[in-house]
């Protein structure tokens, strides 16, 4: 059985609503509110990694 109708279908990583994958220019995300939502959280983890202090071992082995 073949159904050329059938869509594929996402999951929004952001709220899980299932979302069209094809013509869907915010996947994967079901819209422009998840998808900037979630860069924003990326941005402000990395702002956290970024901003901490990593220690620099400057000893080099011989
Ligand atoms: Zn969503």
């Amino acid at each position: 059985m073949t159904d050329k109708t059938r869509r594929l279908t996402i999951k929004c990583p952001r709220c899980g609503v299932l979302t069209d994958y094809y013509g869907n220019e915010h996947r994967p995300f079901c819209s422009e509110r998840c998808r900037l939502i979630d860069l924003g959280c990326w941005a402000e983890e990395e702002y956290r990694i970024a901003g901490r202090p990593v220690p620099q071992e400057s000893d080099s082995p011989t």
